[in-house]
């Protein structure tokens, strides 16, 4: 089985051909550096993401929140369940933390605006 992948990591947007037997990756093909294969084996077997969203503000309003750093994208639903039972009290100031450690694994929720 083949996958294909775009890299991400720059501009050029190369297409990544990752072969599987079963779950293996075979060969990694396509990338133009090693970033991409990185990129691409993690896209196969642990695909990340940066969690975006809003959490409600105690008093009114909400504020926009994302992680800190990507996290597991598998995972995005029970840190979503996480993130809806949070709320921020005022004042809150870019780069608070809502969370911390959101995924065990050091990332955090932090706020993306002021709110006075
Ligand atoms: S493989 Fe390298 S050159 Fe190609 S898009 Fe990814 S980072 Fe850029």
């Amino acid at each position: 089985m083949q996958q294909e992948i775009i890299c991400t990591n720059c501009p050029m947007g190369c297409h990544v051909i990752v072969t599987l037997e079963g779950d293996q990756i075979v060969s990694i093909t396509g990338n133009t550096c090693p970033r991409g294969e990185a990129y691409a084996r993690a896209e196969v077997t642990d695909p990340k993401r940066t969690i975006t969203t809003t959490v409600g503000i105690i008093g009114g309003g909400v504020l926009p929140v994302k992680s800190d750093r990507a996290v597991s994208k598998r995972r995005i639903s029970e840190f979503m369940e996480k993130i809806h039972q949070v709320y921020a009290v005022r004042p809150v100031h870019i780069g608070d933390k809502l969370i911390e450690d959101l995924d065990g694994d050091g990332a955090n929720l932090v706020a993306t605006q002021n709110a006075e």
